[in-house]
Order: structure tokens, then C-alpha cells, then sequence
């Protein structure tokens, strides 16, 4: 008989499992809080973009639907950093094409939704998880209209309902399993550059647009109707917070002082600073991810993180693609959300701690001379001996090398480069022979 799966949440994780699940010939019921958002008129431009890159899309191939995706991507090269005076320094992310990815997050999750019911999965929405019976493996669900209970009884439950994951909430009030949230003390905004004339893009759209300024910083990604989402990350209070900020006089002074050239382009900016909400960030770590063969958590309802190095999505992908290899290899379920459990936490670890790197690396260092120095070194020696040497960003990027391990090896050599930064006239001899040799002679 047909193995019946419950999958809670219909976001873009569950939905890129609810496909999975159904391709291996599963009866698969996804339940989802919301409202069927694809009856909603959703424009490419007004929904928020995410940067998609080599790990998701690893896992959208695995189940054929890269291609589909690929249609609504716009690929992005480089990071372009605007100083106070407008001044751009471009900086390549990888190797010639190698490039994340600019996809509209509302448009991937309707799009997977629509080919998980083409591959047979149902979708029930406006149903919220209330309740987990673990011992029954049932998942009880209320009508957010019209407050009917429903029990789904499978054999087994997957939780990707997101950070405030309720079937992981149950987990740890029931089963006793480990949670930990912490609140950074940064919040963000989203605002959005409009296209131009005939859906003009205003800045170049294959690049990550960055406005380091320390503590707080902005950036900006491609839509495909010629807007750019935006998004500020500031302190919550403080110099330069959002604490700061509580009428137009305010908002428009901090904006012309600090990112004159995107004040410029945004028009409307006060009105915006007015209706988009105010948002918190955080890190959420639990654990076990899983309940004997019952129940199993995937996405951000196992490892949410902070938005810095744009990998939580493509760390959700990445869990359904090696849940899927996992039950390809076990029969028994049990020994399968096992490993799973096992081989991911330390990944679920390792792109969080990556997470908040990328963030100083953000504001502060892309502003920084030396650490561009830095980077332009690492690049030389790394196309001269490929082998020997890939970057950190290309590694968590550019592969599929396991997070905690692409840690390790950025942190040998970021070892290395300290030396190497210390060389006496390393900004005049950084593309040197001495220098690649030097690099050659501390690796070996
Ligand atoms: C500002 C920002 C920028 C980001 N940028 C990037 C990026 O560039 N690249 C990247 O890879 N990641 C990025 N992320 C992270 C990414 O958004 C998340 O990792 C991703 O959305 C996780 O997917 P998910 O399906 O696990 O959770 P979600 O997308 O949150 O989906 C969870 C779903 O479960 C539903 N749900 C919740 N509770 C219940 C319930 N009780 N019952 C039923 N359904 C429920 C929700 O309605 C939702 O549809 C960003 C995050 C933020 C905040």
C-alpha cells in the first residue's frame, strides 16, 4: 500500500517536499495556514526576492524542476558596494558565470505548489496545526474559517511549518527536545526601487547591490519587472536605529546622509517607510529534528537563521534533497530520520554561524580596502590553482560542500591569509609570484 504523509506547512520548503514526497509515489495531504495565494493577483515585482544558489538548486534538479525555476531567475555576478558618495566598487562573486540567483519568493512557492498537485498532492489551506499526537502520528488541524477540526492520521508527519514551527513546539513541550531562539539585535525593512521608464532597471540588475555602513547597511536584488526589493538591516536602538527613526524629517535625513544615490531613485520612500512593516531576525536551534518514525522537522522550523548570507531556503531545499537520498537508502524509517537528524544538525549549525559571519562581513568589511585587498588575493591564487584553494562564499555558494565542513576549511585559511595580509608591501606585490608561492608554501 501507498505511504500516506501528512506535511504541515505548504511555504517554500513544504512545498519543494510535498513534490518530493509525491515523485516517490507517496500519498501526500499538505496542510497550510494560509489562504491559496495563487488566487491572489501576485505581480513579479512586488513580492520579496531571495538569492538562490547552487545547494537549492542541486535539489530542484534531484526532482526536475530546475528548469521551471530557471524562467522567473535573474542571475546575479557580483556584489556592487555604493559608498556615501555614490561611488560603486564591484567585486565577482566566483568564477566568470558563476552566479546566485534573484527569484521572487512568492512566485517559487506558487510555482512548486502547482507541480506538487500536478505530481498528485493534495493541498488543503487556511488549516492550522493546533496539535501533534505523536504516539498515533496524527496531526490536528483548526479551519482558520470556519474553526472545524480535522485529524490527519499518516505514517509519518513532516514538519516544514517554518520558524514558529508549532509541530516543533509540540516537540519540545512533549517530548522533552532541545530549544534555543535568540533575537539579534538588528531588525530589518523592506523597500522597493521602482523600475524606470518601459520597466527600466535603475541599477544594474545581475549584481547584489550593498550600502555598508558599519553597524547597518542596505541592499538591494533584481525583480523581473525591473524593480529592486530592498532591504535595511539597523539596530533596533542606538546610533543609526530604528529607534531613530519616527517621522519623515527623520527617515528622509538618514536616508539622503547615509544612501543618497537610492534616496534619489525612491520617490515614495516615506510613504513606504510607513507601510511596510518593522521585522525581527533570529536563530533557532533545536534538537533532535525528528521523533522515532513519526514525525520529522525540515526548513527554518528546524534551523531558522538570519537572512546574511542568503541560505536558508537553500538549506531548506538541501534538507529535502538528502531526506529524499536518505529513504532511497533505508527501509526503515526510523534508522532513516536517524541519520537525517544526525548529518544535518551540524549543518543546520554551520549555516547559522555562517549566517552572522556574512553579516560583519556585510557592513563592515565590503567597505573595508584591505579586505577587498584580501579577497582579490585569494581569487588570484584560487584561479591559478583551483584545486588547493576555493573561497568560502564559493564553497557555501558555488557547491554542495557540507556547511560544517566549508567552515573548517575557511577558517585554515583565513589563517593563512592573516600571514599572508602581513607581508611587508602586500599591496604593491598582492598579484606577485612571491605572493602565490607563499600562499602555495603555508597550504603544503
Ligand atoms: C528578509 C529575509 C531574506 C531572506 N533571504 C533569503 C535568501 O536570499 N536566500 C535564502 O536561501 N533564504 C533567504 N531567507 C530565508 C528563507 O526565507 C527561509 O529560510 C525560508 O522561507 C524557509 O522556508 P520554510 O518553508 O521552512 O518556511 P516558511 O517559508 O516560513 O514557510 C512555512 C509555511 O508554513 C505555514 N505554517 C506556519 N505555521 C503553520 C501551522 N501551524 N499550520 C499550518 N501551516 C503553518 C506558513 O504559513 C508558511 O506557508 C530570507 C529570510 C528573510 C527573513
Amino acid at each position: 500500500m501507498k505511504k500516506q504523509i501528512t506535511i504541515i506547512g505548504a511555504g517554500l520548503v513544504g512545498s519543494l517536499c510535498s513534490l518530493y514526497m509525491s515523485k516517490r509515489g507517496y500519498d501526500v495531504n499538505v496542510f497550510e495556514r494560509r489562504r491559496d495565494l495563487r488566487n491572489d493577483n501576485i505581480s513579479a515585482g512586488k513580492s520579496i526576492n531571495l538569492a538562490l544558489s547552487k545547494r537549492g538548486w542541486t535539489a530542484l534538479e534531484r526532482v526536475g524542476v530546475d528548469k521551471d525555476v530557471m524562467k522567473i531567475a535573474i542571475p546575479v555576478y557580483k556584489r556592487i558596494m555604493h559608498d556615501k558618495d555614490g561611488n560603486l566598487t564591484h567585486q565577482q562573486y566566483g568564477k566568470k558565470d558563476e552566479a546566485i540567483y534573484s527569484v521572487s519568493r512568492s512566485l517559487i512557492n506558487l510555482l512548486m505548489m502547482d507541480l506538487a498537485e500536478k505530481n498528485g498532492a493534495k493541498i488543503f489551506f487556511n488549516e492550522k496545526c493546533v496539535d501533534i499526537n505523536f504516539e498515533k502520528t496524527q496531526a490536528i488541524f483548526e479551519n482558520t474559517n470556519t474553526k472545524k477540526t480535522t485529524i490527519s492520521v499518516s505514517d509519518f508527519i513532516i514538519g516544514a511549518d517554518g520558524a514558529f514551527s508549532e509541530v516543533r513546539k509540540k516537540m519540545v513541550e512533549k517530548l522533552k527536545h532541545e530549544y534555543r531562539y535568540d533575537e539579534i539585535e538588528h531588525d530589518y525593512k523592506e523597500l522597493l526601487i521602482p523600475a524606470g521608464e518601459n520597466n527600466k532597471y535603475l541599477m544594474d540588475k545581475n549584481a547584489l547591490h550593498i550600502w555598508p555602513r558599519g553597524n547597518f547597511m542596505l541592499m538591494a536584488l533584481a525583480n523581473l519587472d525591473g524593480s529592486f526589493t530592498c532591504t535595511l538591516f539597523a539596530p533596533k536602538t542606538g546610533n543609526n536605529s530604528f529607534e531613530k527613526l519616527k517621522d519623515q524629517k527623520s527617515v528622509e535625513k538618514y536616508f539622503t546622509k547615509n544612501f543618497l544615490d537610492f534616496s534619489q531613485i525612491v520617490p515614495d520612500l516615506y510613504e513606504q517607510w510607513t507601510n511596510n512593516p518593522t521585522s525581527k531576525l533570529g536563530i533557532i536551534k533545536t534538537y533532535p529534528w525528528h521523533n522515532k518514525n513519526n514525525t520529522i522537522l525540515l526548513g527554518d522550523s528546524a534551523h531558522a537563521t538570519v537572512p546574511f548570507y542568503g541560505q536558508g531556503m537553500n538549506c531548506g531545499f538541501e534538507d529535502c534533497r538528502i531526506l529524499d537520498e536518505l529513504l532511497e537508502k533505508h527501509e526503515n524509517i526510523e534508522e532513516c530520520f536517524n541519520e537525517y537528524s544526525q548529518i544535518r544538525k551540524p549543518n543546520g549549525d554551520g549555516v547559522q554561524e555562517l549566517s552572522m559571519h556574512n553579516f560583519i562581513v556585510m557592513r563592515d568589511k565590503t567597505a573595508d580596502p584591505n579586505f577587498l585587498l584580501q579577497k582579490k588575493i585569494e581569487n588570484k591564487f584560487s584561479k591559478k590553482y583551483p584545486e588547493l584553494w576555493q573561497p568560502l562564499y564559493s564553497m557555501v555558494s558555488f557547491t554542495n560542500i557540507e556547511y560544517s565542513k566549508a567552515i573548517k576549511i575557511g577558517e585554515k585559511q583565513e589563517n593563512i591569509m592573516k600571514t599572508i595580509m602581513q607581508e611587508k608591501d602586500i599591496h604593491l606585490n598582492w598579484d606577485s609570484e612571491e605572493t602565490m608561492k607563499k600562499i602555495k608554501s603555508l597550504i603544503t
